[in-house]
């Protein structure tokens, strides 16, 4: 696909759902001050720049923020649609060279925010704890080539971890973005 294809396909994509998905993503129970974690917090207004993305005050420190205070989406110059097709990409294995391409963008623009995305989108959000039964989905398992070790040392990659950390992330995307329109 050429980068000129790519502004209908970002055209595709809904402002208003992008900001929605980062919304379910961050506080799935609810808006909650990213200063003082209040969840007393009422609607100030929408972004003068970005219509669909939503002002908050905190009653409880009088802090203001809005969607993306606080994420890895926020004081960068992409929208926030390339940053989701970015993700959806990565969802999809594509190397950093590709999504380049398909987003038109410069490959070290597309490597820092690939980096960033595996890092998480909260920035200094807490870790994970896995408890009880835990359920892996998509993973990955190279087989052997019969008589062809060159081709199994070339599909597994040297980045292979940092893929799997990437396809996890998309899969946990997507299954939000699943719940939030369901
Ligand atoms: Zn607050």
């Amino acid at each position: 696909m050429a980068a000129s294809d790519l502004v209908n396909l970002s055209g595709l994509l809904d402002d208003a759902k992008c900001f929605a998905l980062v919304r379910q993503h961050r506080w799935p129970e609810g808006v909650r001050c990213p200063v003082c974690d209040s969840g007393v917090v009422i609607r100030d207004g929408h972004d003068d720049a970005q219509p669909c993305r939503q002002r908050y005050r905190c009653k409880a420190c009088s802090g203001r923020f809005d969607d993306l205070t606080g994420t890895v989406l926020a004081g960068h110059h992409q929208p926030l649609r390339v940053w989701v097709l970015c993700l959806y990409f990565m969802g999809l294995n594509l190397s950093n060279r590709q999504i380049a391409l398909e987003l038109g963008l410069d490959g070290s623009d597309v490597q820092i925010m690939t980096e960033q995305l595996r890092r998480g989108l909260v920035v200094k959000t807490p870790a994970v704890e896995l408890k009880g039964e835990v359920e892996i989905d998509e993973v990955y398992v190279v087989a052997g080539h019969k008589g062809q070790p060159a081709a199994v040392a070339k599909r597994a990659g040297s980045d292979g971890a940092a893929d799997w950390q990437a396809r996890q992330a998309a899969a946990r995307w997507r299954r939000t973005n699943h719940r939030s329109s369901a």
